[in-house]
């Protein structure tokens, strides 16, 4: 028995079926950073895995809430604090109906290496709610959020625990969670980021996970000897904060992105994306992606009933570079040996853990390059601590600044992990490289400030 299967044996307990996605993401880990555990015996002496993968406190709570009817709602509330070695706990928060402990346990480990990864202080945690945002009202939306930031105001703080936006949380909700928390607390806080700009957030943080998963995408084609991303075709699934930015970029920089998806369906359009159109579908009225065909007759919606079985249309559809920013393991191994037949060169993971096992090994086994979540999607945290870095000296930062540091961020981690990789056996496999030097400095924070 290796030392990866020795380690994860000790979990196997919590492989229950509420806890697999956070199994998925813990084994892939240990399995990465074996080499590490061999070389350095410190790590398996202060019992590191073991005191990483177990949170340093889960915070589950009741929220009532009135609906537009005037009957009472519940739904549950969560705050999973990680780790915080390396600074404040970090993470956003989700409101979807899938929403339970072991996704957020799954994300919340995520977080802590990734987080770690942008070589900025801070520590590692997620939250959120069963709350379902689809089809609220806005005042619906905000007695819910109202609620929530009632329970979880007594467990945050600028440098003790400081949420975000992910999938059901964007400006809206980060303005009603951030104004109820002023509210009870009486103060200014930078407790929150992804505030809207005119009361203390970044510029550029809407954009940041999306723009920054493509710089990702533009430094590791470059460092494997690859064409880069200018004239080629691109598929991005999702619709949401990551995928319209990760699209918009791409526009950016005169690639073609030719796909979104969201979770009723695809558009395939290939004389690229009407992003302006998407914009409005999506941000300002919350539609359907199929009312992209009403004045794109020439554009193909393709519903969730007609996918193939096992997989998901987006991934059959031919590119250069494909860009899953939805949801977790939303692109199979039946998806990955599609984009391989068809000629894709190099997959990023603009969403987290949005590839099963099997796919990851498909791509990795062919050649692809492969830009895995913690490394790719870093940049909307990188941004979150900048905005937390603004709040706390009262300053503003340009656009033009934010994402400079930005691309500079990306790029490092980027060359961070290639390296890592190489360092450790493992040349041109990021996801090895990416889960070493995120772990690597986390437990080296765990042992230098004891057990
Ligand atoms: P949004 O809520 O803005 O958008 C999510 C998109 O994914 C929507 O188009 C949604 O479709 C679709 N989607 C969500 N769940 C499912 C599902 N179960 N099946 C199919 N489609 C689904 O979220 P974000 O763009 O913020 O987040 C997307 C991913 O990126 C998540 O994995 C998140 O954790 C990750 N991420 C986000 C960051 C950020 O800064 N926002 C930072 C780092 C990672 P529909 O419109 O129909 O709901």
């Amino acid at each position: 028995m290796g030392i990866a299967e020795e380690e994860i044996a000790k979990f196997e307990n919590s492989n229950c079926e509420e806890n697999k996605v956070f199994y998925q993401a813990m084994e892939e880990v240990i399995y990465s950073i074996a080499p590490l555990l061999e070389s350095d015996p410190r790590y398996t002496e202060h019992a590191i895995l073991e005191r990483l993968v177990v949170p340093d406190r889960i915070i589950k709570f009741k929220v009532s809430w009135l609906d537009d009817n005037n009957k009472i709602q519940v739904n549950t509330g969560y705050r999973v604090q990680f780790n915080n070695a390396l600074g404040p706990y970090k993470g956003g928060l989700r409101f979807h109906p899938t929403v339970n402990e072991g996704v957020l346990k799954f994300l919340g480990f995520e977080q802590i290496l990734k987080n770690s990864l942008t070589g900025l202080p801070i520590g590692g945690a997620k939250g959120g709610s069963d709350f379902n945002p689809k089809g609220k009202s806005d005042f619906e939306v905000m007695k819910f959020c109202s609620a929530f930031m009632t329970e979880l105001h007594k467990y945050i703080g600028p440098r003790i625990d400081v949420p975000a936006g992910d999938i059901g949380v964007g400006g809206r909700e980060i303005g009603y969670l951030f104004g109820e928390y002023k509210k009870i607390t009486s103060s200014f806080d930078g407790v929150l980021t992804g505030k809207p700009f005119f009361f203390g957030g970044s510029l550029m943080r809407p954009e940041a996970t999306g723009y920054g998963a493509v710089y990702f995408t533009e430094t590791m084609l470059e460092m494997e000897g690859k064409e880069p991303l200018t004239g080629k075709v691109c598929t991005v699934s999702g619709a949401g904060n990551v995928a319209l930015h990760a699209i918009e970029k791409l526009q950016q920089l005169g690639a073609i992105p030719v796909t979104c998806t969201d979770s009723r369906g695809t558009i395939y359009d290939a004389r690229g994306v009407d992003l302006d159109l998407l914009k409005d579908i999506k941000l300002k009225r919350r539609a359907s992606l199929e009312e992209y065909i009403q004045t794109h007759a020439e554009a193909k919606y393709i519903p969730v009933s007609e996918y193939p079985e096992g997989g998901h249309a987006v991934w059959d559809i031919p590119c250069y570079a494909a860009f899953p920013c939805a949801t977790q393991n939303e692109l199979t191994e039946i998806d990955a040996q599609n984009l391989i037949a068809n000629g894709c060169q190099s997959v990023t993971e603009g969403a987290n853990m949005p590839s099963t096992p099997e796919a990851i090994e498909a791509i990795q086994n062919h050649g692809l390059c492969f830009a895995p979540a913690k490394a790719a999607n870093a940049g909307g945290v990188a941004v979150s601590e900048f905005e937390m870095s603004q709040n706390a000296a009262m300053s503003r930062w340009s656009f033009e600044e934010v994402d400079a540091k930005l691309k500079e961020t990306m790029q490092m981690i980027c060359k961070r992990v290639a390296l890592t990789a190489k360092d450790y056996g493992v040349e041109g496999n990021y996801v090895d490289g990416a889960n070493i030097a995120g772990f690597k400095k986390v437990a080296d924070a765990m042992i230098a400030e004891g057990i």
